[in-house]
């Protein structure tokens, strides 16, 4: 039932609808006449190389979501019930999600005007007061870049180096973005990046973690694989 009164907006603006550039149909049909459907495939992995080239790590995993990359490295940081971990807090729901998969605890870390994205000067005021002594230190630190925009990422990464805790960088709508000249996807030490239909380039769902490490992003792939929909819980 319409709600009465509500206003009906005739033109529809759509949020990041898909563009089609002319050769995607030609992959489909070559994953279908090679019978690589499942479980991975060439596709996968040109993808994952071209993605890792492109911003410049090691690795790169593909996964079902970025949400699943966002808890493989709450994962690898060894995040467990109680944990603190100090989160963006202006973001997509995703950002914070896995950190309850594990039981964490997030304490979020308010923004700054300039980027909208994780304030530097808010970051250390939180490493003060959990610093291990009345409060525990933190796990890990997750930084999300909002609407494409680079959050002031190498500052955040130098106070997580000077405090000794992981940084993992949410990249999953700033794909190509850079900060400084660099990528994003490769200020933490684990990144993810999403291709969800909203996206900066979509398979219509899935995600990406990408790292330098590559011990974790093999140890990913076996976690990724084991289950469907989100990581599974080995
Ligand atoms: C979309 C998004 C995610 C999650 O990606 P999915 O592929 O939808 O799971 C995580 N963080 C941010 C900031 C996002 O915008």
């Amino acid at each position: 039932m319409p709600i009465k009164n509500f206003p009906v907006f005739e033109k529809r603006v759509y949020l990041s609808s898909p563009t089609m550039h002319g050769e995607e149909q030609q992959y489909v049909q070559e994953a279908f006449d090679t019978n690589w459907v499942a479980p991975l495939g060439k596709n996968v992995d040109e993808f994952e190389k071209t993605v890792a080239t492109y911003v410049g790590v090691q690795e790169a995993a593909a996964l079902t979501a970025g949400t699943a990359a966002l808890h493989l490295a709450v994962k690898l940081a060894g995040v467990r019930p109680g944990d603190i971990v100090l989160c963006s807090d202006l973001t997509f729901a995703a950002t914070v999600n896995p950190v309850s998969y594990e039981g964490g605890i997030q304490v979020f870390i308010d923004s700054e005007r300039d980027t909208w994205n994780m304030d530097p000067q808010a970051l250390e005021v939180a490493f003060e007061k959990y610093d291990g002594k009345k409060y525990p230190k933190p796990k890990a630190v997750i930084v999300a870049n909002l609407y494409g925009t680079p959050a002031k990422l190498d500052e955040i990464r130098a106070i997580c180096d000077a405090h000794d805790t992981i940084l993992i960088e949410d990249a999953a709508e700033s794909l190509g973005a850079t900060y400084k000249g660099q990528q994003t996807g490769t200020f933490g030490t684990w990144n993810a990046v999403s291709f969800n239909g909203n996206k900066i380039i979509t398979t219509s769902g899935g995600g990406m973690f990408l790292s330098d490490d590559v011990e974790a992003v093999k140890k990913g792939t076996i976690l990724g694989n084991a289950g469907t929909g989100t990581i599974s819980l080995l």
